[in-house]
């Protein structure tokens, strides 16, 4: 495949991706051309972004019907640093003609579907004012190119055409990708099993694809946080419109490792972990194990765990089922809404999963998954063959670390292996590390694993994962590569900085920069403080 080099200058900025991250960067860009005496004069004149989605779409799989953010309304894009910014939520509700109508909905909270409407408004605005992006391209790799530039290769996801430009600094805002329990992951993707990140397009196959029978389903939900349990109540109204022959029900089982389903601690002392202040503390801490004590702390106002509003919804679906089932047994009558049989299996672990063809009694339908489930606290093993599993299980934020890692960029970053660890600029110096790492090694052999940095991640972890960092271990490789990262999200090299390309990080520094990384909370915040340093650094030059 031969490769475009685009005839364009050198930009001032690439961005990766163009997800509400990078949406953030653009929007403070904007603000500081506004600020600029004149066109000519305005820094970084030349940004492009490239997203691989040939749309602007936030998280489109889970834009579930009156879904709703778990987050007030305030921390959009931009009114954090600037109230004033064009691309604030109330400009959005202003620009629609919905700001008295919102006021009037008293709550601090929009659904999904509106945020999502407000982010692709705030990425056609900020095209409109210059900022250019190209969708339906993956950037596939960078390497470095003279004097401290960088080459952003990326290819069309439609065409498979190649294409080459150049940066002075790039900011990678990858954001996650699914994460599937191993013993799933080995036949993924498969349309039998089902990650919450595709879920309304994949559910729609998937029901699309059954024949015209009237038999049961038996469908199995992995996880207990936030999108599986929505994820259940989904599949629970589409099962239930689903005839069945013969009294009989489907069955929807919800697999998960804790006791219960938990509550989200959205308290406001706790929800100050959010605060762009925190960030500072956070960073701040002296070494990796504070700060991963830090997250474990408050590792219940965002992972495996449920909004309160969900889990009563859940909890009504399930006593109601209850209901019927006394009507019908003292009375014979049964209701035809009760189709579907949910089954909470807690403290239930997947061990193993094969592909098995249909059931000759028709139990099943096309390809079925048949789990080996681990009882965790009864030390049973029970098998269960299921139509279709579906995955709350949350993302991983590291392909961040395998762009770098194949990167001819690595050396300077003193990157040697593809597992990566971020570490804060201040944290001891490499020797002094080392003493503190073997030390951190011997405390961590003594702690609990927690969820790694990924939402929903908790409920279903099949192995220890290191809490909270960056660090993706290949087989046959020794200790992860320590990468610095500032506390403006920049990657530090390890020696010669000068001539060492930007690299820029958002979204992927929990580990180092706090709980709100991989949230919205501090997006404006955020992108201001890195785009104040690449107008400081353009400026020197
Ligand atoms: P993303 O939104 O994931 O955007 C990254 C973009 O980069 C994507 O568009 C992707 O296609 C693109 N991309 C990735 N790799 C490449 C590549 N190689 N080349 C080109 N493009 C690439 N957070 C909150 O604070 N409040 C909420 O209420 C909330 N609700 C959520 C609901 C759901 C269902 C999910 C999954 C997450 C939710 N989050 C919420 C967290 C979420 O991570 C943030 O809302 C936000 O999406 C983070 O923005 P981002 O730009 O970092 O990542």
């Amino acid at each position: 495949m031969s490769v475009q080099s685009t005839a364009d200058p050198a930009f001032d900025v690439i961005g990766l991706g163009f997800g509400p991250a990078n949406v953030a960067i653009a929007g403070a860009v904007i603000e500081k051309w506004k600020d600029a005496a004149s066109t000519d004069h305005a820094p970084l004149r030349r940004c492009l972004f490239i997203e691989k989605q040939r749309e602007f779409r936030w998280h489109p799989g889970m834009l579930l019907p009156n879904s709703r953010m778990q987050i007030s309304f305030l921390k959009d894009l931009a009114t954090l640093r600037s109230p004033q910014s064009p691309i604030t939520f109330l400009a959005y509700l202003h620009s629609q003609g919905r700001l008295v109508n919102f006021i009037n909905r008293g709550s601090f909270t929009p659904t999904r579907r509106e945020y999502a409407d407000y982010l692709s408004w705030a990425a056609e605005y900020v095209q409109k004012q210059g900022i250019r992006v190209r969708y339906g391209e993956e950037v596939i790799a960078i390497s470095r190119c003279e004097d401290g530039l960088v080459q952003v290769r990326s290819r069309d996801i439609g065409t498979g055409e190649e294409f080459s430009r150049i940066a002075r600094n790039i900011v990678l805002s990858p954001g996650g990708t699914p994460r599937l329990p191993p013993a799933l992951s080995i036949h993924w993707p498969h349309p039998r099993i089902i990650h919450s990140a595709s879920y309304i397009s994949s559910a729609n196959e998937f029901f699309a694809s059954l024949p015209r029978t009237t038999e049961p389903l038996r469908i199995a939900v992995i996880g207990a946080g936030q999108s599986a349990t929505e994820v259940v109540l989904d599949l629970h109204s589409r099962l239930n419109a689903l005839h069945v022959s013969g009294g009989r029900q489907h069955e929807l089982d919800m697999i998960f490792r804790r006791g219960s389903v938990k509550p989200s601690d959205d308290t406001p002392f706790s929800n100050e972990i959010f605060d762009p202040a925190s960030t500072d503390f956070v960073f701040g801490l002296p070494s990796q194990r504070d700060r991963q004590a830090v997250l474990r702390e408050y590792n219940a106002t965002n992972y495996s765990v449920v909004n309160v509003r969900t889990i009563d919804s859940l909890y009504e679906v399930m006593y109601h089922q209850n209901l019927l089932d006394g009507i019908k047994s003292r009375t014979g009558e049964e209701e035809d809404n009760n189709r579907t049989r949910i089954t909470l299996c807690p403290h239930t672990a997947i061990y193993s999963s094969e592909m098995v063809p249909a059931h000759p009694d028709g139990a099943t339908r096309g390809d079925a998954v048949r789990l080996t489930l681990h009882g965790l606290l009864s030390r049973s093993v029970t098998h269960r063959t299921y139509d279709a599993v579906f995955c709350g299980t949350g993302y991983d934020r590291d392909s961040w670390t395998r762009l770098l890692a194949s990167s001819d960029l690595a050396e300077a970053y003193g990157v040697k292996s593809s597992a990566i660890e971020l570490v804060a600029e201040g944290d001891a110096a490499p020797c002094e590390r080392e003493i503190l790492s073997a030390l951190e090694g011997s405390i961590a052999g003594r702690a609990t694993p927690t969820g790694s940095g990924s939402s929903d991640g908790f409920s279903t972890p099949p192995t220890p994962v290191t809490p909270h960092s960056h660090h993706t271990k290949f087989p046959g490789e020794g200790a992860p590569s320590k990468v610095r990262v500032s506390r403006t999200y920049r990657l530090l090299p390890e020696h010669d900085s000068k001539h060492a390309p930007r690299v820029y990080l958002q979204g992927c520094t929990q580990s180092t920069h706090g709980l709100s990384e991989s949230l919205l909370s501090i997006l404006g915040v955020r992108a201001g403080m890195v785009v104040d340093e690449l107008c400081a650094d353009g400026a020197r030059q």
